[in-house]
Protein backbone atom coordinates (compact mmCIF):
# COMPACT_ATOMS: atom_id res chain seq x y z
CA UNK A 1 0.00 0.00 0.00
CA UNK A 2 1.26 3.44 -0.92
CA UNK A 3 -0.14 6.75 0.28
CA UNK A 4 0.70 9.96 -1.97
CA UNK A 5 -0.73 13.67 -2.01
CA UNK A 6 -1.55 16.09 -4.48
CA UNK A 7 -3.78 18.91 -5.14
CA UNK A 8 -7.89 17.83 -4.69
CA UNK A 9 -9.32 19.42 -7.63
CA UNK A 10 -12.59 17.42 -8.00
CA UNK A 11 -13.99 16.32 -4.85
CA UNK A 12 -15.56 12.46 -4.55
CA UNK A 13 -14.23 9.17 -3.64
CA UNK A 14 -13.29 7.03 -6.63
CA UNK A 15 -12.15 3.27 -6.20
CA UNK A 16 -11.00 1.31 -9.06
CA UNK A 17 -8.18 -0.68 -11.15
CA UNK A 18 -5.71 1.81 -12.76
CA UNK A 19 -5.50 2.21 -16.45
CA UNK A 20 -2.50 4.19 -17.57
CA UNK A 21 -3.03 6.80 -20.09
CA UNK A 22 0.13 8.91 -21.60
CA UNK A 23 0.54 12.21 -22.66
CA UNK A 24 -0.21 10.51 -25.88
CA UNK A 25 -3.54 9.36 -25.56
CA UNK A 26 -1.76 5.88 -25.91
CA UNK A 27 -3.61 2.60 -23.19
CA UNK A 28 -1.34 -0.87 -23.89
CA UNK A 29 -4.24 -2.85 -23.14
CA UNK A 30 -2.86 -6.74 -22.34
CA UNK A 31 -4.77 -8.11 -25.10
CA UNK A 32 -4.13 -12.11 -25.94
CA UNK A 33 -4.55 -12.56 -29.37
CA UNK A 34 -4.60 -16.00 -31.37
CA UNK A 35 -1.31 -18.08 -31.48
CA UNK A 36 -1.46 -17.93 -35.55
CA UNK A 37 -1.13 -14.43 -34.97
CA UNK A 38 2.35 -14.10 -33.35
CA UNK A 39 4.23 -13.95 -36.68
CA UNK A 40 2.76 -11.14 -38.02
CA UNK A 41 2.98 -8.98 -34.64
CA UNK A 42 6.73 -10.07 -34.44
CA UNK A 43 6.84 -8.36 -38.20
CA UNK A 44 4.89 -5.53 -36.75
CA UNK A 45 7.62 -5.40 -33.69
CA UNK A 46 10.33 -5.30 -36.48
CA UNK A 47 9.05 -3.01 -38.64
CA UNK A 48 8.49 -0.40 -35.14
CA UNK A 49 12.01 -0.75 -34.45
CA UNK A 50 13.30 -0.38 -38.11
CA UNK A 51 11.47 3.02 -38.42
CA UNK A 52 12.60 4.31 -34.77
CA UNK A 53 16.44 3.09 -35.96
CA UNK A 54 15.57 5.37 -39.28
CA UNK A 55 14.01 8.22 -37.29
CA UNK A 56 16.89 8.21 -34.42
CA UNK A 57 19.73 8.32 -37.39
CA UNK A 58 17.85 11.21 -38.85
CA UNK A 59 18.22 12.89 -35.76
CA UNK A 60 21.49 12.20 -35.47
CA UNK A 61 22.50 13.55 -38.45
CA UNK A 62 20.73 16.87 -38.24
CA UNK A 63 22.24 17.08 -34.83
CA UNK A 64 26.06 16.14 -36.41
CA UNK A 65 25.90 19.27 -38.38
CA UNK A 66 25.07 21.24 -35.52
CA UNK A 67 26.99 22.35 -32.22
CA UNK A 68 24.84 20.27 -30.10
CA UNK A 69 27.17 16.78 -29.55
CA UNK A 70 25.30 15.99 -26.36
CA UNK A 71 22.18 15.86 -28.19
CA UNK A 72 23.83 13.93 -31.31
CA UNK A 73 25.04 11.36 -28.46
CA UNK A 74 21.63 11.04 -26.92
CA UNK A 75 20.55 10.10 -29.87
CA UNK A 76 22.79 7.39 -31.03
CA UNK A 77 22.62 5.90 -27.34
CA UNK A 78 19.19 5.35 -28.11
CA UNK A 79 19.63 4.43 -31.46
CA UNK A 80 22.14 1.65 -30.10
CA UNK A 81 19.94 0.18 -27.56
CA UNK A 82 17.03 -0.22 -30.25
CA UNK A 83 19.65 -1.81 -32.38
CA UNK A 84 20.90 -4.60 -29.50
CA UNK A 85 19.52 -7.71 -31.46
CA UNK A 86 18.84 -9.24 -27.53
CA UNK A 87 16.14 -6.62 -26.62
CA UNK A 88 14.91 -7.49 -30.25
CA UNK A 89 14.69 -11.21 -29.11
CA UNK A 90 12.83 -10.62 -25.60
CA UNK A 91 10.01 -8.55 -27.21
CA UNK A 92 9.72 -11.43 -29.90
CA UNK A 93 9.96 -14.22 -27.31
CA UNK A 94 7.05 -12.36 -25.30
CA UNK A 95 4.32 -12.45 -28.19
CA UNK A 96 5.02 -15.77 -28.92
CA UNK A 97 5.36 -16.97 -25.18
CA UNK A 98 2.44 -14.85 -23.74
CA UNK A 99 0.09 -14.37 -27.24
CA UNK A 100 0.33 -10.67 -26.97
CA UNK A 101 0.24 -7.44 -28.96
CA UNK A 102 3.25 -6.49 -30.45
CA UNK A 103 2.53 -3.04 -28.51
CA UNK A 104 1.95 -4.83 -25.09
CA UNK A 105 5.28 -7.53 -25.67
CA UNK A 106 7.40 -4.02 -26.11
CA UNK A 107 5.71 -1.94 -23.86
CA UNK A 108 6.77 -4.90 -21.00
CA UNK A 109 9.74 -5.68 -21.92
CA UNK A 110 10.77 -1.94 -21.96
CA UNK A 111 9.08 -1.33 -18.37
CA UNK A 112 10.70 -4.40 -17.16
CA UNK A 113 13.78 -2.57 -17.93
CA UNK A 114 12.90 1.05 -16.83
CA UNK A 115 12.59 -0.95 -13.37
CA UNK A 116 15.39 -2.22 -13.34
CA UNK A 117 17.78 0.62 -14.43
CA UNK A 118 15.93 2.61 -12.03
CA UNK A 119 16.71 0.27 -8.69
CA UNK A 120 20.42 0.06 -9.50
CA UNK A 121 21.97 2.29 -6.89
CA UNK A 122 24.11 3.93 -9.16
CA UNK A 123 23.32 7.33 -9.90
CA UNK A 124 24.65 7.46 -13.54
CA UNK A 125 22.98 3.73 -14.43
CA UNK A 126 19.78 4.93 -12.56
CA UNK A 127 19.73 7.70 -14.42
CA UNK A 128 19.81 6.12 -17.27
CA UNK A 129 15.71 4.57 -16.84
CA UNK A 130 14.00 7.87 -18.17
CA UNK A 131 15.97 7.06 -21.66
CA UNK A 132 14.45 3.80 -21.63
CA UNK A 133 10.84 5.58 -21.09
CA UNK A 134 11.60 7.49 -24.13
CA UNK A 135 12.73 4.78 -26.11
CA UNK A 136 9.68 2.80 -25.28
CA UNK A 137 7.58 5.89 -25.82
CA UNK A 138 9.71 6.65 -29.46
CA UNK A 139 8.72 2.44 -30.38
CA UNK A 140 5.25 2.60 -29.45
CA UNK A 141 4.27 5.53 -31.02
CA UNK A 142 4.96 4.02 -34.42
CA UNK A 143 3.34 0.41 -33.11
CA UNK A 144 0.44 2.42 -32.22
CA UNK A 145 0.28 4.91 -35.71
CA UNK A 146 -0.40 1.72 -36.81
CA UNK A 147 -3.10 0.45 -34.40
CA UNK A 148 -4.51 2.76 -32.40
CA UNK A 149 -5.66 1.95 -28.74
CA UNK A 150 -7.55 4.92 -27.04
CA UNK A 151 -9.98 5.28 -23.89
CA UNK A 152 -13.14 4.31 -25.75
CA UNK A 153 -12.93 0.69 -25.54
CA UNK A 154 -13.07 0.69 -22.05
CA UNK A 155 -15.72 -1.59 -20.85
CA UNK A 156 -15.30 -1.93 -16.88
CA UNK A 157 -14.94 1.07 -14.28
CA UNK A 158 -12.05 2.21 -13.69
CA UNK A 159 -9.40 5.06 -12.54
CA UNK A 160 -7.25 7.12 -15.11
CA UNK A 161 -4.03 7.65 -14.48
CA UNK A 162 -1.94 9.86 -17.01
CA UNK A 163 1.18 12.09 -17.08
CA UNK A 164 -0.55 14.92 -18.29
CA UNK A 165 -4.35 15.59 -19.42
CA UNK A 166 -5.58 17.82 -22.23
CA UNK A 167 -9.01 19.54 -21.60
CA UNK A 168 -10.18 17.74 -25.05
CA UNK A 169 -8.72 14.17 -23.41
CA UNK A 170 -10.84 14.56 -20.38
CA UNK A 171 -14.35 15.64 -22.05
CA UNK A 172 -13.91 12.43 -24.12
CA UNK A 173 -13.87 10.53 -21.15
CA UNK A 174 -17.20 8.08 -20.76
CA UNK A 175 -18.11 8.63 -16.95
CA UNK A 176 -19.76 5.51 -17.19
CA UNK A 177 -16.03 3.86 -17.08
CA UNK A 178 -13.88 6.31 -16.05
CA UNK A 179 -14.73 6.57 -12.41
CA UNK A 180 -11.44 8.75 -10.94
CA UNK A 181 -8.62 10.84 -12.42
CA UNK A 182 -5.14 11.04 -10.93
CA UNK A 183 -2.32 13.25 -13.07
CA UNK A 184 1.36 13.65 -12.33
CA UNK A 185 0.81 17.37 -13.77
CA UNK A 186 -1.82 20.53 -13.77
CA UNK A 187 -3.08 22.59 -11.26
CA UNK A 188 -6.96 23.59 -9.66
CA UNK A 189 -7.83 25.81 -12.30
CA UNK A 190 -6.54 24.06 -14.97
CA UNK A 191 -8.74 23.46 -17.74
CA UNK A 192 -8.18 19.83 -17.52
CA UNK A 193 -9.54 19.92 -13.56
CA UNK A 194 -12.29 22.11 -14.95
CA UNK A 195 -14.10 19.86 -17.20
CA UNK A 196 -13.46 17.33 -14.28
CA UNK A 197 -15.38 18.99 -12.11
CA UNK A 198 -17.82 19.42 -14.53
CA UNK A 199 -18.28 15.75 -15.00
CA UNK A 200 -18.37 14.96 -11.73
CA UNK A 201 -15.54 12.87 -11.80
CA UNK A 202 -13.10 12.46 -8.93
CA UNK A 203 -9.52 13.88 -9.81
CA UNK A 204 -6.03 14.66 -7.99
CA UNK A 205 -3.38 16.26 -9.86
CA UNK A 206 0.04 17.52 -9.46
CA UNK A 207 1.39 13.82 -8.15
CA UNK A 208 4.81 14.57 -9.57
CA UNK A 209 5.75 11.11 -10.16
CA UNK A 210 2.76 8.66 -9.32
CA UNK A 211 2.88 7.21 -13.40
CA UNK A 212 6.32 5.94 -12.31
CA UNK A 213 4.98 3.86 -9.74
CA UNK A 214 1.55 2.74 -10.67
CA UNK A 215 1.19 0.03 -12.92
CA UNK A 216 -1.84 -0.74 -14.94
CA UNK A 217 -4.55 -2.49 -12.94
CA UNK A 218 -3.39 -1.87 -9.75
CA UNK A 219 -6.32 -0.73 -6.95
CA UNK A 220 -6.15 2.90 -6.83
CA UNK A 221 -8.36 4.42 -4.14
CA UNK A 222 -9.09 8.19 -5.26
CA UNK A 223 -9.51 10.94 -2.34
CA UNK A 224 -10.55 14.29 -4.61
CA UNK A 225 -11.46 16.13 -1.10
CA UNK A 226 -8.53 15.46 0.36
CA UNK A 227 -5.96 14.99 -2.85
CA UNK A 228 -5.18 11.75 -1.25
CA UNK A 229 -4.20 8.76 -3.67
CA UNK A 230 -3.51 5.50 -2.09
CA UNK A 231 -2.17 2.58 -4.24
CA UNK A 232 -3.09 -1.18 -3.83
CA UNK A 233 -4.92 -0.57 -0.30
CA UNK A 234 -5.85 -3.22 1.80
CA UNK A 235 -9.31 -4.70 2.21
CA UNK A 236 -10.09 -2.61 5.62
CA UNK A 237 -8.83 0.17 3.74
CA UNK A 238 -11.15 0.05 0.76
CA UNK A 239 -14.11 -0.77 3.11
CA UNK A 240 -13.36 2.35 4.85
CA UNK A 241 -13.70 4.29 1.74
CA UNK A 242 -16.47 3.05 0.39
CA UNK A 243 -18.47 3.79 4.29
CA UNK A 244 -17.11 7.38 3.45
CA UNK A 245 -18.28 7.43 -0.04
CA UNK A 246 -21.65 6.19 0.87
CA UNK A 247 -21.79 9.26 4.05
CA UNK A 248 -21.28 11.89 1.19
CA UNK A 249 -23.96 10.46 -0.84
CA UNK A 250 -26.37 11.03 1.98
CA UNK A 251 -25.05 14.11 2.45
CA UNK A 252 -25.88 15.51 -1.08
CA UNK A 253 -28.97 14.28 -0.67
CA UNK A 254 -29.35 16.01 2.00
CA UNK A 255 -28.34 19.49 0.57
CA UNK A 256 -31.41 18.71 -1.67
CA UNK A 257 -33.62 20.72 1.13
CA UNK A 258 -31.48 23.80 0.53
CA UNK A 259 -32.50 23.80 -3.12
CA UNK A 260 -35.84 25.71 -3.20
CA UNK A 261 -34.56 28.30 -0.65
CA UNK A 262 -33.01 31.75 -1.55
CA UNK A 263 -29.74 32.56 -1.61
CA UNK A 264 -29.69 35.41 0.87
CA UNK A 265 -27.63 36.17 3.47
CA UNK A 266 -28.82 36.58 7.36
CA UNK A 267 -29.20 40.19 7.27
CA UNK A 268 -31.80 39.86 3.97
CA UNK A 269 -29.10 40.51 0.95
CA UNK A 270 -30.20 38.78 -1.74
CA UNK A 271 -26.91 37.30 -3.49
CA UNK A 272 -27.83 35.47 -7.14
CA UNK A 273 -26.18 31.90 -7.47
CA UNK A 274 -25.74 31.01 -11.33
CA UNK A 275 -23.87 27.65 -12.56
CA UNK A 276 -21.27 27.55 -14.88
CA UNK A 277 -21.26 24.97 -17.43
CA UNK A 278 -19.06 23.75 -20.20
CA UNK A 279 -21.27 21.25 -22.18
CA UNK A 280 -25.17 22.11 -22.89
CA UNK A 281 -25.63 17.85 -21.04
CA UNK A 282 -25.21 19.87 -18.03
CA UNK A 283 -27.96 22.18 -18.26
CA UNK A 284 -30.39 20.06 -16.34
CA UNK A 285 -28.10 19.73 -13.66
CA UNK A 286 -28.23 23.45 -13.29
CA UNK A 287 -31.92 23.00 -12.58
CA UNK A 288 -31.70 20.13 -9.86
CA UNK A 289 -28.91 22.35 -8.06
CA UNK A 290 -31.26 24.98 -7.72
CA UNK A 291 -29.15 27.80 -9.43
CA UNK A 292 -30.90 31.52 -11.05
CA UNK A 293 -28.82 30.77 -14.55
CA UNK A 294 -25.95 30.11 -16.08
CA UNK A 295 -23.06 32.77 -15.35
CA UNK A 296 -20.66 31.18 -17.65
CA UNK A 297 -20.92 28.97 -20.70
CA UNK A 298 -17.35 27.68 -21.58
CA UNK A 299 -18.12 27.18 -25.33
CA UNK A 300 -14.41 25.99 -26.34
CA UNK A 301 -16.05 22.34 -25.79
CA UNK A 302 -18.02 22.72 -29.22
CA UNK A 303 -14.27 23.17 -30.91
CA UNK A 304 -12.96 21.02 -28.86
CA UNK A 305 -15.14 17.71 -28.74
CA UNK A 306 -14.97 16.79 -32.24
CA UNK A 307 -12.53 16.72 -35.12
CA UNK A 308 -13.73 19.57 -37.05
CA UNK A 309 -15.03 23.95 -36.64
CA UNK A 310 -18.36 23.72 -35.44
CA UNK A 311 -20.89 25.93 -38.06
CA UNK A 312 -22.93 28.34 -37.25
CA UNK A 313 -26.06 25.42 -37.17
CA UNK A 314 -23.54 23.59 -34.35
CA UNK A 315 -23.40 26.63 -32.16
CA UNK A 316 -27.29 27.41 -32.48
CA UNK A 317 -28.47 23.56 -31.46
CA UNK A 318 -26.23 24.03 -28.23
CA UNK A 319 -27.08 27.72 -27.40
CA UNK A 320 -31.37 27.00 -28.19
CA UNK A 321 -30.57 23.62 -26.13
CA UNK A 322 -29.68 25.43 -23.08
CA UNK A 323 -31.57 28.64 -23.09
CA UNK A 324 -34.71 26.09 -23.39
CA UNK A 325 -33.95 23.79 -21.03
CA UNK A 326 -33.18 27.17 -18.82
CA UNK A 327 -37.07 28.40 -19.11
CA UNK A 328 -36.70 31.67 -18.90
CA UNK A 329 -33.59 32.39 -16.26
CA UNK A 330 -30.98 34.04 -17.72
CA UNK A 331 -27.48 32.32 -20.07
CA UNK A 332 -24.29 33.83 -20.23
CA UNK A 333 -22.88 32.30 -23.49
CA UNK A 334 -18.85 33.68 -23.51
CA UNK A 335 -17.37 33.77 -27.09
CA UNK A 336 -14.95 31.11 -27.81
CA UNK A 337 -11.79 31.15 -25.30
CA UNK A 338 -9.46 29.04 -27.38
CA UNK A 339 -5.62 28.89 -27.80
CA UNK A 340 -3.48 28.69 -24.41
CA UNK A 341 -4.11 24.77 -23.45
CA UNK A 342 -7.19 24.50 -25.39
CA UNK A 343 -6.25 23.60 -28.94
CA UNK A 344 -7.89 22.44 -31.87
CA UNK A 345 -6.73 20.61 -34.70
CA UNK A 346 -7.33 23.30 -36.87
CA UNK A 347 -4.38 24.72 -38.83
CA UNK A 348 -5.43 27.67 -37.82
CA UNK A 349 -2.95 27.13 -34.37
CA UNK A 350 0.72 27.85 -35.11
CA UNK A 351 3.09 26.87 -32.19
CA UNK A 352 3.95 29.92 -29.87
CA UNK A 353 6.51 29.75 -27.04
CA UNK A 354 3.91 31.45 -24.15
CA UNK A 355 0.82 30.47 -25.64
CA UNK A 356 -1.03 32.16 -22.39
CA UNK A 357 0.18 35.11 -23.39
CA UNK A 358 0.13 34.73 -27.12
CA UNK A 359 -3.17 34.18 -29.58
CA UNK A 360 -5.76 33.66 -27.03
CA UNK A 361 -9.48 34.12 -26.71
CA UNK A 362 -10.65 37.34 -27.71
CA UNK A 363 -7.57 37.75 -29.47
CA UNK A 364 -8.07 35.01 -31.51
CA UNK A 365 -11.65 35.66 -32.14
CA UNK A 366 -10.84 38.93 -33.72
CA UNK A 367 -7.91 37.24 -36.14
CA UNK A 368 -10.65 34.68 -36.92
CA UNK A 369 -13.38 37.08 -37.64
CA UNK A 370 -15.35 33.94 -40.03
CA UNK A 371 -15.25 31.40 -36.89
CA UNK A 372 -16.22 34.62 -34.48
CA UNK A 373 -19.07 35.90 -36.65
CA UNK A 374 -20.52 32.23 -37.21
CA UNK A 375 -20.35 32.24 -33.31
CA UNK A 376 -21.82 35.88 -32.86
CA UNK A 377 -24.67 35.01 -35.12
CA UNK A 378 -25.79 31.61 -33.31
CA UNK A 379 -25.55 33.83 -30.29
CA UNK A 380 -27.80 36.16 -31.58
CA UNK A 381 -30.31 34.23 -32.88
CA UNK A 382 -30.60 31.94 -29.70
CA UNK A 383 -31.10 35.13 -27.90
CA UNK A 384 -34.80 35.29 -29.14
CA UNK A 385 -35.69 31.76 -27.52
CA UNK A 386 -34.85 33.26 -24.12
CA UNK A 387 -32.73 35.69 -22.12
CA UNK A 388 -29.07 35.33 -23.31
CA UNK A 389 -26.04 37.57 -22.53
CA UNK A 390 -22.96 37.44 -24.44
CA UNK A 391 -19.70 37.75 -22.85
CA UNK A 392 -16.71 38.09 -24.52
CA UNK A 393 -13.16 36.69 -22.46
CA UNK A 394 -9.63 37.55 -21.64
CA UNK A 395 -10.48 41.90 -22.78
CA UNK A 396 -6.89 43.44 -21.47
CA UNK A 397 -7.45 47.31 -23.71
CA UNK A 398 -10.53 49.20 -24.58
CA UNK A 399 -9.93 48.68 -28.03
CA UNK A 400 -10.70 45.03 -28.02
CA UNK A 401 -14.01 45.63 -26.25
CA UNK A 402 -14.42 48.51 -29.46
CA UNK A 403 -13.67 46.13 -31.78
CA UNK A 404 -15.57 42.86 -30.91
CA UNK A 405 -18.74 45.50 -30.43
CA UNK A 406 -18.06 46.60 -34.17
CA UNK A 407 -18.11 43.13 -35.35
CA UNK A 408 -21.29 42.45 -33.24
CA UNK A 409 -22.89 45.42 -34.73
CA UNK A 410 -22.13 44.68 -38.04
CA UNK A 411 -23.81 40.73 -37.37
CA UNK A 412 -26.67 42.72 -36.21
CA UNK A 413 -26.67 44.40 -39.16
CA UNK A 414 -26.97 41.14 -41.36
CA UNK A 415 -29.57 39.87 -39.27
CA UNK A 416 -31.66 42.89 -39.95
CA UNK A 417 -30.85 42.49 -43.54
CA UNK A 418 -32.17 38.93 -43.81
CA UNK A 419 -34.98 39.47 -41.86
CA UNK A 420 -33.31 37.07 -38.73
CA UNK A 421 -34.32 38.49 -35.29
CA UNK A 422 -32.44 38.79 -32.04
CA UNK A 423 -32.90 40.16 -28.67
CA UNK A 424 -31.92 44.05 -29.39
CA UNK A 425 -31.16 44.54 -25.99
CA UNK A 426 -29.05 41.67 -25.15
CA UNK A 427 -26.48 42.33 -22.56
CA UNK A 428 -22.91 42.42 -23.46
CA UNK A 429 -20.47 42.34 -20.75
CA UNK A 430 -16.13 40.95 -20.33
CA UNK A 431 -14.46 38.85 -18.24
CA UNK A 432 -12.11 40.65 -16.42
CA UNK A 433 -8.88 38.11 -16.07
CA UNK A 434 -6.25 40.30 -16.93
CA UNK A 435 -4.56 42.63 -14.41
CA UNK A 436 -4.63 45.63 -16.95
CA UNK A 437 -8.33 45.41 -16.96
CA UNK A 438 -9.05 45.52 -13.62
CA UNK A 439 -6.89 48.42 -12.67
CA UNK A 440 -8.88 49.74 -15.36
CA UNK A 441 -12.23 48.51 -14.56
CA UNK A 442 -13.63 52.22 -13.76
CA UNK A 443 -13.34 52.86 -17.45
CA UNK A 444 -13.77 49.42 -19.02
CA UNK A 445 -17.56 49.98 -17.25
CA UNK A 446 -18.58 52.73 -19.42
CA UNK A 447 -17.91 50.13 -22.54
CA UNK A 448 -20.09 47.44 -21.54
CA UNK A 449 -22.99 46.02 -19.07
CA UNK A 450 -21.54 44.01 -17.05
CA UNK A 451 -18.72 42.40 -15.86
CA UNK A 452 -17.62 38.76 -14.73
CA UNK A 453 -14.32 38.14 -12.58
CA UNK A 454 -12.12 35.40 -14.39
CA UNK A 455 -9.98 35.29 -10.88
CA UNK A 456 -8.13 31.52 -12.31
CA UNK A 457 -6.75 33.87 -14.94
CA UNK A 458 -6.98 36.97 -12.93
CA UNK A 459 -4.98 35.26 -10.38
CA UNK A 460 -2.49 33.10 -13.19
CA UNK A 461 -1.66 36.68 -14.89
CA UNK A 462 -1.20 38.64 -11.43
CA UNK A 463 1.14 36.58 -9.64
CA UNK A 464 2.65 35.12 -12.87
CA UNK A 465 2.03 31.45 -11.88
CA UNK A 466 0.61 29.26 -14.55
CA UNK A 467 -2.05 27.60 -13.57
CA UNK A 468 -1.54 23.80 -15.11
CA UNK A 469 2.07 23.66 -13.74
CA UNK A 470 1.86 21.54 -11.11
CA UNK A 471 5.57 22.65 -9.77
CA UNK A 472 4.71 25.91 -9.25
CA UNK A 473 1.14 24.97 -8.06
CA UNK A 474 1.63 26.39 -4.39
CA UNK A 475 2.54 29.75 -5.82
CA UNK A 476 -0.75 29.96 -6.83
CA UNK A 477 -3.11 31.61 -4.39
CA UNK A 478 -6.31 33.84 -4.96
CA UNK A 479 -5.71 34.46 -1.18
CA UNK A 480 -3.17 37.11 -2.68
CA UNK A 481 -3.42 40.25 -1.40
CA UNK A 482 -2.37 41.74 -5.06
CA UNK A 483 -5.45 39.52 -6.35
CA UNK A 484 -7.85 40.98 -3.80
CA UNK A 485 -7.08 44.57 -4.52
CA UNK A 486 -7.26 43.22 -8.16
CA UNK A 487 -10.92 41.87 -7.54
CA UNK A 488 -11.82 45.04 -5.18
CA UNK A 489 -11.01 47.79 -8.10
CA UNK A 490 -13.15 45.53 -9.94
CA UNK A 491 -15.93 45.91 -8.21
CA UNK A 492 -15.61 49.57 -7.35
CA UNK A 493 -15.06 50.29 -10.99
CA UNK A 494 -18.29 48.21 -11.66
CA UNK A 495 -20.00 50.46 -9.30
CA UNK A 496 -19.31 53.93 -10.91
CA UNK A 497 -21.50 52.90 -13.80
CA UNK A 498 -23.40 50.80 -11.38
CA UNK A 499 -22.84 47.60 -14.00
CA UNK A 500 -23.40 44.46 -12.21
CA UNK A 501 -19.98 42.68 -11.44
CA UNK A 502 -20.07 38.46 -10.51
CA UNK A 503 -17.60 35.86 -10.02
CA UNK A 504 -17.02 32.92 -12.13
CA UNK A 505 -13.61 31.76 -11.48
CA UNK A 506 -12.93 28.41 -9.27
CA UNK A 507 -12.71 31.12 -6.54
CA UNK A 508 -16.46 31.83 -6.23
CA UNK A 509 -16.83 28.20 -5.43
CA UNK A 510 -14.46 27.67 -2.60
CA UNK A 511 -16.60 28.35 0.89
CA UNK A 512 -13.64 30.15 2.24
CA UNK A 513 -13.61 32.77 -0.72
CA UNK A 514 -17.08 33.55 -0.25
CA UNK A 515 -17.56 35.78 2.48
CA UNK A 516 -14.40 37.39 1.25
CA UNK A 517 -16.07 38.33 -2.00
CA UNK A 518 -19.15 39.18 -0.22
CA UNK A 519 -17.77 41.84 1.64
CA UNK A 520 -15.96 42.97 -1.18
CA UNK A 521 -19.39 43.45 -2.45
CA UNK A 522 -19.89 40.66 -5.01
CA UNK A 523 -23.40 39.77 -5.33
CA UNK A 524 -23.49 37.35 -7.72
CA UNK A 525 -21.36 34.32 -7.97
CA UNK A 526 -21.48 31.61 -10.38
CA UNK A 527 -19.78 28.34 -9.91
CA UNK A 528 -19.69 24.74 -10.85
CA UNK A 529 -23.37 22.92 -10.47
CA UNK A 530 -22.28 20.22 -7.69
CA UNK A 531 -20.83 23.02 -5.87
CA UNK A 532 -24.17 24.97 -5.65
CA UNK A 533 -25.40 23.46 -2.34
CA UNK A 534 -22.89 24.24 -0.44
CA UNK A 535 -22.26 27.90 -1.55
CA UNK A 536 -25.58 28.38 -0.95
CA UNK A 537 -25.45 27.19 2.57
CA UNK A 538 -22.14 29.36 3.53
CA UNK A 539 -24.49 32.55 1.80
CA UNK A 540 -27.23 31.56 4.04
CA UNK A 541 -25.24 31.04 6.84
CA UNK A 542 -23.22 34.78 7.08
CA UNK A 543 -24.44 38.05 7.31
CA UNK A 544 -23.14 40.75 5.29
CA UNK A 545 -21.42 42.59 8.56
CA UNK A 546 -19.44 39.61 9.44
CA UNK A 547 -18.29 39.65 5.56
CA UNK A 548 -17.44 43.13 5.72
CA UNK A 549 -15.53 42.89 9.14
CA UNK A 550 -12.89 39.84 7.18
CA UNK A 551 -12.39 41.82 4.31
CA UNK A 552 -11.40 44.77 6.51
CA UNK A 553 -9.35 42.59 9.11
CA UNK A 554 -8.05 40.78 5.57
CA UNK A 555 -7.17 44.55 3.62
CA UNK A 556 -4.28 44.87 7.19
CA UNK A 557 -2.77 41.37 6.47
CA UNK A 558 0.84 41.45 3.74
CA UNK A 559 0.68 37.19 3.26
CA UNK A 560 -0.71 34.40 1.49
CA UNK A 561 -0.52 32.58 4.28
CA UNK A 562 -1.84 34.87 7.43
CA UNK A 563 -5.09 35.71 4.75
CA UNK A 564 -5.84 31.79 4.18
CA UNK A 565 -5.51 30.59 7.71
CA UNK A 566 -7.58 33.45 8.96
CA UNK A 567 -10.12 33.01 6.12
CA UNK A 568 -10.55 29.16 6.74
CA UNK A 569 -10.60 29.53 10.50
CA UNK A 570 -13.45 32.31 10.53
CA UNK A 571 -15.18 30.24 7.57
CA UNK A 572 -15.16 27.07 9.86
CA UNK A 573 -16.88 28.89 12.84
CA UNK A 574 -19.75 29.72 10.56
CA UNK A 575 -19.80 26.95 9.29
CA UNK A 576 -20.82 25.08 12.25
CA UNK A 577 -22.21 28.07 14.29
CA UNK A 578 -24.75 27.48 11.45
CA UNK A 579 -24.70 24.11 10.78
CA UNK A 580 -27.35 22.95 13.32
CA UNK A 581 -29.76 25.50 11.30
CA UNK A 582 -30.26 24.03 8.25
C1 LIG B 1 -11.27 32.18 -15.29
O1 LIG B 1 -10.20 32.41 -15.88
O2 LIG B 1 -11.43 32.35 -14.06
C2 LIG B 1 -12.43 31.67 -16.03
C3 LIG B 1 -13.60 31.54 -15.49
O3 LIG B 1 -12.18 31.29 -17.33
P1 LIG B 1 -11.48 29.91 -17.70
O4 LIG B 1 -11.29 29.13 -16.41
O5 LIG B 1 -12.36 29.20 -18.65
O6 LIG B 1 -10.19 30.34 -18.31
MG1 LIG C 1 -10.25 32.45 -18.05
Amino acid sequence: MLNKTGLAVSPGIAIGKAVILDSEEYQIPKRSISPSLCDSEVQRAHHAFEMAIAELAALEAEYQASDSSEIHDLFSVHRHFLQDQSLRDRVTQRIHQDCVTAEYAASSVLQELHSHFAKVPNRYISERAADVRDIEKRLLRHLIDLKKETLGHLTEEMVVVARELRPTQTAAFDKQFVKGIVCDTGGVTSHASIVARAMGIPAVMALHDLTETVRRGDMLIVDGNSGTVIVNPSAETIARFRETQAAMVALQASFSVLKEQPAMTQDGVDISLMANIEFPRESGAVLDAGAQGIGLFRTEFLYLQSGKEPTEEDHYTAYVQVVKTLNGRPVTIRTMDLGADKFTQSHRFTREDNPFLGLRSIRFSLMHRDMFVAQLRAILRASTQGPVKLMFPLISGVREIQLAREILASVKADLDRTGQGYDTDMPVGIMIEVPSAAVMAACFARYVDFFSIGSNDLTQYALAVDRGNAQVADLFSSFDPGVLRLIQMTVDGAATTGIDVSVCGEMASEPAFVMLLLGMGVRSLSVVPSLIPEVKRIIRSVSMAQCRDLVETVFLMDSVSEIDEYVQQKIRSVSLQKLGDM
